[in-house]
């Protein structure tokens, strides 16, 4: 029977990043019925409303969404739409893997890592207001539950089980923020007692940051609170080639997931036809493992693993001249 997913095209390269993976996931023969709804701009533009209920509505139904990128206002304006679905459909994890391929220049290789990100709490709860009338300062709340992080903390311990890892290692500042990164930090130590299978050790943020950038290969799974994930992960796209090759999925605890790319809607390329599809089409192999169509998952992977091996084929943020379609076709054709 066909999956019917929810498909969000997003704004500024959205459109053309989404519909090139969506060209190569029906390639694959998988059988998909897309049904396409709008948010952020898109649907500013169309309902003047950045998330209608129908949006809402169909991916609670189809449990299954492959976005595009929503641009947030910086300062004024609505609030982050990513942030308000991430909320609306509890997504608490935030699985970004980073896996550097052959062809592209880096100065990292054998990077294979996951970064498990808890998504609705910490520095991103949306608590925030000014204090006095000249703004003379601004209060950001922190908010970090036990339930939250031994939710994440499972998750990430589980999937490190399933998928062959062999080691946890918990991100935090809970030498500075005693109480919400020391309740994270002690919580997760909790469940890593439960799988003493696999190895489990902690680092401050600032020190894994220069660990990172000096060694990557020394770690595997990496579970963190909100903002510390979100900062990390942009910094292992780099090791492995950028923003540009960097998927993501959004998973909560009814089933649902939302698949989207790291990066943002990149507003200093659009409409120039040279933006990099393959965060949304390495976000589409997650989806598609996610609902066990992994042939067709495999198919994909091994033909941006055989396309990528031709430097004719990288876009300019990976070192070529190669357009968002020369790409996908050279894909296409590999598939
Ligand atoms: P960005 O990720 O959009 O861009 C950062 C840099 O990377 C830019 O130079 C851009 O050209 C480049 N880049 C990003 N994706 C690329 C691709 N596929 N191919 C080639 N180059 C690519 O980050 P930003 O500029 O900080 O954010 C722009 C907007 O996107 C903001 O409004 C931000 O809030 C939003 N954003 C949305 C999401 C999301 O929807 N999940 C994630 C991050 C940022």
């Amino acid at each position: 029977m066909a999956h019917k997913i929810s498909l969000i095209r997003g704004d500024g390269i959205g459109p053309e990043v989404v519909y090139a993976a969506v060209k190569v996931i029906e390639k694959t023969g998988v059988q998909i019925v897309w049904e396409e709804v709008h948010a952020g701009m898109d649907a500013i533009a169309m309902f003047s409303n950045p998330l209608p209920n129908e949006t809402i509505h169909s991916i609670q139904k189809n449990k299954i969404a492959l976005k595009g990128p929503l641009t947030t206002p910086v300062g004024s304006g609505f609030r982050s739409i990513n942030v308000a679905l991430r909320k609306e459909f509890d997504l608490y994890v935030n699985l970004r893997p980073a896996i550097k391929f052959q062809g592209i220049k880096s100065n990292y290789n054998n990077v294979d890592l996951v970064i498990v990100r808890e998504n609705t709490e910490g520095l991103y709860s949306g608590i925030e207001h000014y204090i006095g009338q000249n703004r003379e300062a601004a209060e950001s709340v922190v908010i970090v539950t036990k339930s939250g992080s031994e939710r994440i903390a499972r998750f990430a311990f589980e999937y490190a089980k399933q998928n062959g890892r062999k080691k946890v290692t918990i991100v935090h500042k809970a030498n500075i923020l005693k109480f919400s990164s020391g309740l994270f930090l002690d919580t997760t130590r909790q469940i890593a007692l439960e799988y003493p299978e696999i190895q489990c050790e902690d680092k401050i943020i600032d020190n894994m940051c220069m660990q990172l950038v000096t060694d990557p290969t020394k770690f595997d799974v990496i579970v963190t609170t909100n903002m510390f994930g979100d900062i990390i992960s942009d910094l292992t796209a780099g090791l492995i080639g950028g923003l540009g090759v960097a998927p993501g999925a959004n998973i909560g605890k009814d089933g649902i997931g939302i698949f989207e790319a790291v990066h943002g809607s990149a507003p200093d390329i659009i409409g120039m036809g040279i933006a990099n599809p393959l965060s949304v089409m390495l976000s589409s192999c997650l989806m598609l493992d996610y609902i066990g169509e992994k042939d067709a998952s495999l198919k994909i992977m091994n033909a941006i693993r055989e396309t990528l091996k031709n430097p004719v084929n990288l876009t300019k943020d990976l070192g070529g001249s190669a357009s968002t379609n020369e790409i996908t076709n050279a894909i296409l054709s590999n598939l």
